[in-house]
């Protein structure tokens, strides 16, 4: 019997699939069978364009501070609603309560921004021209698309639905076939808040079901965060139909540099927060730790006590810290990462699968002894898995903090602020911290990827304006 059940939200309406298909969703944590998930197929995909296409229009039309006011009663609802959504992604994909409830305070301030934003984003104007007045038009593209990955399942489903609607676009959201529970909440939700039906649509199923989205005629504009493999396909997808818009938000393999002069204490919290959040399943995870050699054996040690405290289990239990892998694949993909570095290297603490702790736990682990070229050092393991190595030089930290086809975060801890703006212009990421490091990064700033990591900016004041399309005007006079 399912404890959870799902449906697609199309047209203001939870439905079935047309082909009536699902696939069966368990608890990572306990491997528990938690609900029959809905496969949306090419009807579907269909059914909900059109009904996006519908409600597009008039929704443009609405005075901008009113698509504000159904957003921001949106986000009053999200934070009324925590509690639930929080558990809704627990139960998928493992994340501890407090981790959830957090994910959607920041969800919900972020959605609030953007409703600021809808108000205030416009064109230009130029009067340097004789005899003309020019000005661009921002307007919506129409009918938008979004595909998001498992781990930030609610915050990452208003880092796109919220900014594409405030703009004026209506939207089919594909949830993850890890984590489907929360997205079709939030839909609910935002029905409930006063946006028209067909203006927020979510659609779940396998990643087929994000082929008909990136692959549909209809669809002008599409987002996707998750893997590099799915973001070409994707890229592939828009090229052969329609050339629609392409906004790739991809993996990392972020580098976090330690000088000899830095707080060491400071930095070993932020070192191993960022590893060891969300179980590691974070695109931005310091997962290359570099440290200066006059600081390294204390840094080691200050790092493998922080590991080694951490309080690992049932996600919905008070205090847990750490929960499972997302599921089981995904924990067995990072144990080959872990025998890897077991055979080349050296685990100065973790190293090996947490079972004592439940089914597809990892321990939190640190590698040392492992090449800049090792697997463990280049590839992007999505678990908490930290690969430790020592430096010399400034300029030596920077190359080998460079030397990867990745850019998405990358952070230097000084306290020697020339060197701190130094390395901060070197590194090659979009999103660099400076005695800080992931997940940190307000979200009136711009985020996105460097590189392999991504193409286009999610958050920052732009936000809204990149889900319009640009017109210019050139109006003659006499
Ligand atoms: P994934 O690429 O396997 O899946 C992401 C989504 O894409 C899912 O909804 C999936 O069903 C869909 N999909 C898969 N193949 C597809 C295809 N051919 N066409 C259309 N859709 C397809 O990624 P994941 O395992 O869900 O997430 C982990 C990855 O996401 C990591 O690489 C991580 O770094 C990245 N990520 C990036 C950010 C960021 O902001 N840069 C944030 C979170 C996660």
């Amino acid at each position: 019997m399912a404890k959870y059940e799902s449906r697609l939200f199309v047209n203001g309406e939870l439905v079935k699939p047309l082909g009536n298909k699902t696939f069966p969703l368990s608890n990572p944590a306990t491997g528990e069978f938690i609900a029959d998930i809905p496969i949306a197929e090419e009807e579907d995909v269909n059914r909900a364009v059109a009904a996006a296409e519908k409600a597009q229009p008039a929704w443009a039309r609405l005075p901008a501070r009113q698509r504000s006011a159904i957003i921001r009663k949106f986000a009053s609802l999200m934070e009324h609603n925590k509690h639930k959504l929080s558990e809704l992604d627990s139960v998928c994909m493992g994340k501890p309560l407090h981790g959830g409830l957090s994910d959607i305070k920041e969800a919900a301030e972020i959605s609030n921004y953007f409703a600021g934003l809808a108000e205030s984003s416009g064109g230009e104007t130029s009067l340097n021209t004789p005899g003309m007045i020019s000005m661009s038009l921002r307007q919506p593209y129409g009918v938008v698309a979004s595909i998001i990955p498992w781990n930030f399942p609610s915050m990452i489903w208003c880092h796109d639905v919220v900014p594409a609607v405030a703009a004026g676009n209506a939207i089919i959201l594909k949830t993850s076939e890890k984590s489907p529970l929360s997205g079709v909440f939030l839909a609910q939700i935002a029905y409930e808040a006063g946006f028209p039906a067909g203006i927020v649509n979510v659609i779940s199923g396998p990643g087929q079901t994000g082929a008909f989205l990136s692959s549909h005629m209809q669809i002008r504009k599409i987002s996707f965060t998750g893997s590099a493999r799915a973001g070409r396909a994707i890229m592939q997808a828009a090229a052969n139909s329609n050339l629609k818009v392409v906004g790739l938000e991809l993996g990392g393999k972020s580098p976090l540099l330690v000088f000899d002069d830095a707080d060491l204490d400071a930095t070993a919290d932020a070192a191993v927060a960022s590893i060891t959040i969300n179980s590691g399943q974070v695109c931005t995870a310091s997962s290359r730790v570099y440290v200066q050699k006059g600081a390294a054996a204390k840094f080691k040690e200050l790092v493998v006590a922080r590991m080694s405290s951490l309080r690992l289990g049932d996600p919905l239990q008070d205090g847990t810290q750490m929960g499972p892998q997302a599921d089981e694949k995904q924990a067995a993909a990072v144990g080959k990462y872990l025998d890897i570095g077991t055979e080349y290297g050296r685990a100065i603490v973790g190293g090996k699968r947490a079972t004592e702790a439940g089914v597809n736990f990892i321990q939190p682990t640190v590698f040392t002894g492992l090449s800049d070229q090792s697997r463990l050092n280049t590839e992007e393991i999505f678990g908490p898995v930290m690969v430790m190595h020592e430096f010399d030089t400034e300029e030596e930290a920077v190359h080998r903090a460079n030397d990867t086809e990745y850019g998405l975060y990358a952070s230097v801890f000084t306290k020697d602020i020339n060197r701190a703006m130094r390395v901060a212009r070197a590194l090659e990421a979009g999103n660099v911290g400076v005695n800080t490091t992931s997940p940190d990064g307000p979200y009136e700033m711009p985020f996105g990827g460097f590189k392999g990591s991504g193409i286009g900016r999610q958050k920052g004041s732009h936000a809204v304006l990149d889900w319009t399309e640009v017109k210019s005007v050139y109006v003659k006079h006499g």
